[in-house]
């Protein structure tokens, strides 16, 4: 079978693929100061060209190249004087931790208008929250099946009543001409109906994770999605956020010498039997697919490597009545071409613990907590003569799913790949097929080997 990084090994030309610049980065994160004396020197200072963005009017795709986007679409670049931070005097101190540049949002006509499939916990306190600090992204509709909820939502964000539709409605999206992208925010056994029925309705899809229930569902979602001529990306918030991002360039540039070894859990005691999440059909499995793969991505995504074997161990409590249809807790390793071994855990039944921790030859690199949408903490150490020196960066926090939405806006207004297209999906559920997998045969499952760097991923993103 060819394996799936040939997509993006064609889709990207990985020559005018750069890395992020300090100086994207930091527009990126907001301004960092490390309280300590290692501090921002530990960060590279690696100059690099601009990425190039692609044209306006096409895009490189296994297939060649797409045409240009249809008439309905917004125009495909962004003005160079909207991204332009405008610059204020100085008020402090130039050794004070400075504040990131103001804001450069884009005039309500001009963002890309969602549509928010279900409104759940995640839609309601999290996503529609985030529109307020985003700059290129609007919500513009809602679908649920709940009219009743939906109609007490529109009037909190100000949608038109005619832009509000039930499930049975939703393919009458495609004549909603406000609408550009879709965020699917189900349970996830229905992410690949609504994907599929969204790209046929003509609008780009931004799908929750895990991506779907398996990968047969994924590489559907993929092919419905490249049919129509229209973008897929996965919501994987933490690639888009700050803190880890800062721990992917110091992995990357090697800040601690080589990596050896990386621990990481992602775990929480949840409950209620009754909900989707304990479903089999509707969750796809347990802790693993909704939690533990936060452990999962984000260490590929550090690593920009892919793992070649796993070995996974699953143990749910007999008798629980949450753990009948899937599990409850698993641990696995993984590991990585370069040496490199990850051991992960994920549960439903212990308390909070949301953390990882990179072993290098010279340093650690500690996230702790790691995964939630706000205060993560980044933290390094390193031998300074007779004293280990444990420094703490601060470093300003964003909202995870505004920059991950203007993201995806961004490539549909830019006409560019997302950095987290459907295949970064799909690679996580065969790397979950694997787990389940080995813990079933109890032995270890070799995984295709994939040599290419972040193989799976669009060109980085910036925050303009
Ligand atoms: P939720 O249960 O709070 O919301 C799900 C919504 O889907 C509800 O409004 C529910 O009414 C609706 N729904 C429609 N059909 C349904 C059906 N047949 N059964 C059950 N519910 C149905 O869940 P959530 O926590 O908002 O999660 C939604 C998605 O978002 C999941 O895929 C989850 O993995 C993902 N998620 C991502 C993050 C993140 O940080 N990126 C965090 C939480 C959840």
């Amino acid at each position: 079978m060819k394996p799936i990084h040939h997509f993006v090994d064609s889709l990207l030309d990985h020559s005018s693929t750069t890395r992020v610049s300090r100086q994207d980065f930091l527009q990126f994160t907001g301004r960092s100061l490390a309280v300590g004396a290692v501090g921002g020197a530990l960060i590279g200072c690696e100059k690099k060209p601009e990425t190039t963005s692609s044209s306006a009017s096409t895009v490189n795709t296994p297939s060649g190249s797409v045409p240009k986007l249809p008439a309905t679409s917004p125009p495909a670049e962004i003005p160079a004087d909207q991204q332009k931070p405008i610059e204020l005097e100085q008020i402090k101190a130039k050794t004070e931790q400075q504040e990131g540049d103001t804001p450069t949002p884009m005039p309500e006509d001009q963002r890309v208008g969602y549509a928010l499939v279900g409104l759940g916990h995640l839609t309601l306190n999290q996503i529609l929250p985030a529109f307020g600090t985003c700059k290129k992204s609007k919500v513009v509709a809602l679908v649920s099946g709940s009219s009743e909820k939906m109609q007490k939502v529109a009037e909190q964000y100000g949608i038109k009543k005619e832009s509000c539709y039930s499930y049975a409605d939703y393919d009458k999206l495609k004549d909603n001409k406000e609408v550009q992208a879709i965020y699917i925010v189900l349970p996830n056994g229905m992410h690949a109906e609504y994907t599929i029925r969204g790209a046929q309705a003509g609008k780009h899809i931004l799908c929750e994770k895990p991506m779907a229930n398996t990968a047969a569902e994924c590489e559907a979602m993929i092919d419905a999605c490249k049919k129509a001529d229209r973008k897929l990306m996965i919501a994987y918030r933490i690639q888009y956020e700050p803190h880890n991002r800062m721990v992917r360039e110091m992995v990357q540039k090697a800040q601690f010498g080589k990596v050896k070894s990386i621990i990481a859990n992602n775990g929480q005691n949840s409950d209620n039997p009754k909900h989707w999440r304990f479903n089999k059909a509707l969750a796809g499995g347990g802790s693993l697919p909704d939690v533990g793969l936060y452990c999962l991505n984000t260490i590929r995504y550090v690593l920009g490597e892919e793992p070649t074997e796993v070995v996974g161990y699953v143990h749910s409590t007999p008798d629980d009545p949450r753990f009948k249809e899937v599990e409850e807790q698993v641990n696995w390793l993984m590991k990585f071409p370069s040496g490199v071994q990850a051991s992960c855990a994920t549960s439903y039944g212990h308390h909070d613990e949301k953390s990882y921790r990179v072993c290098a030859e010279t340093g650690w690199i500690k996230m702790d907590p790691a995964f939630p949408y706000t205060g993560l903490k980044l933290e390094t150490s390193q031998a300074q003569g007779k004293e280990n020196q444990v420094v703490q960066h601060t470093i300003e926090q964003k909202d995870h799913f505004a920059t991950e939405m203007d993201h995806f806006s961004e490539c549909i207004l830019e006409n560019k790949i997302p950095f987290t297209p459907g295949e970064e999906g799909l690679q996580d559920q065969k790397i979950m097929e694997a787990i389940y997998q080995s813990a079933k045969e109890g032995k270890a499952i070799k995984l295709a080997t994939v040599d290419k760097k972040d193989a799976f991923r669009g060109p980085e993103p910036k925050e303009s």
